[in-house]
């Protein structure tokens, strides 16, 4: 299918970055609490959760996203995969999420991103302010 094959070696020329810990997820090679999974998305509880609730969304392939201030209007489908997720996650009762969650993505290393491979945080099971910290 030549599309598929087109877009594979597209995402291989905008991405030489580093690989990140995520691959290492993405592989299995570092054990993970998978929350949901599909051909394009993996959310995976947060390590070191910063609420009592709180899942990581990331795209099984980075395609360039180390940051979201990397993204292009290459990027539309998989922005909108990994916002669908991020919502369906903020509804499930089953994790710990109730009536309201918070979508964060910090891009940058001043903004507090540590892992340069995209990620949506979803925080819920408390309040939180606003404007953040
Ligand atoms: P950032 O600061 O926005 O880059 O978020 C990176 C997140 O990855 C942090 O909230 C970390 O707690 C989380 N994290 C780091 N290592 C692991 C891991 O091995 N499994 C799950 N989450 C991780």
């Amino acid at each position: 299918e030549k599309g598929r094959w087109d877009t594979i070696w597209l995402a291989g020329l905008r991405d030489d970055e580093p690989d990140t810990l995520f691959n290492k997820i993405l592989a299995g090679e570092i054990p993970a609490s998978i929350v949901k999974e599909d051909g394009k998305i993996l959310a995976f509880k947060d390590i070191n959760p910063a609420a009592p609730a709180h899942v990581l969304v990331i795209p099984k392939d980075r395609d360039g996203l180390t940051r979201l201030s990397k993204s292009t209007p290459e990027h539309y489908e998989i922005l909108g995969r990994l916002m669908v997720a991020a919502g369906e996650i903020a509804k499930d009762e089953s994790l710990g999420f109730g009536d309201g969650a918070r979508i964060v993505i910090n891009d940058g290393a001043k903004a507090g991103q540590e892992v340069f491979h995209l990620h949506v945080h979803v925080l819920g099971g408390r309040d939180f302010n606003w404007p953040p910290g």
